[in-house]
């Protein structure tokens, strides 16, 4: 049970992924998300280096898929800025998001990976889709106290080796 809080693997940052390795494990669509997995919190601008790995992703024959539970007014124009299929106010770690993101792509869950910075939305959500998942560090940590203490919890999950090991 405790093993939906777990991800499949775990990385630094986006850019440490092997994604000829995912590839090769039939992986033909990242559900990614946004705030503090490829851009600080609050600061959906665009970087150069984003942008580089974006187009390594299209090389590597995987699309990219934002799936954000922020608004629309904040998350569109960075994706519409990138040419990338976004899915705000996805409501992870509940179903819907994922759910329409499977329809939008047209694959199937065994052809998806979720990456993104939190245990209780990112991974958790993943998993209970049975999508396999990806945690990243976060890029900055949030102020608020109750973003803290979640941080904290998330340390016990973030130190052990991952639900298959
Ligand atoms: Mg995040």
């Amino acid at each position: 049970m405790i093993g939906i809080f777990y991800p499949d693997r775990m990385v630094g940052e986006i850019y440490d992924l092997s994604l000829s390795e995912l590839a090769s494990e039939g992986v033909k669509a990242i559900l990614c998300d946004l705030d503090d997995t490829l851009t600080p919190y609050y600061d959906t601008t665009t970087h150069p280096r984003l942008e580089a790995w974006i187009e390594e992703v299209k090389a590597a024959g995987i699309k990219l898929c934002i799936l954000s539970n922020g608004k629309k007014d904040r998350i569109l124009p960075m994706c519409n800025q990138l040419g990338l299929v976004c899915l705000p106010m996805s409501c992870k770690p509940l179903p819907f998001g994922y759910i329409r993101a499977l329809r939008k792509l047209g694959l199937k869950r065994k052809e998806l990976v979720c990456i993104g910075d939190q245990i209780f939305t990112d991974v958790l959500g993943g998993n209970l889709m049975g999508i396999r998942t990806v945690l990243v560090e976060p890029i900055a940590y949030k102020t608020s106290s109750v973003e803290v203490k979640k941080r904290q919890i998330e340390k016990r999950f973030r130190r052990e080796k991952g639900k298959n090991a």
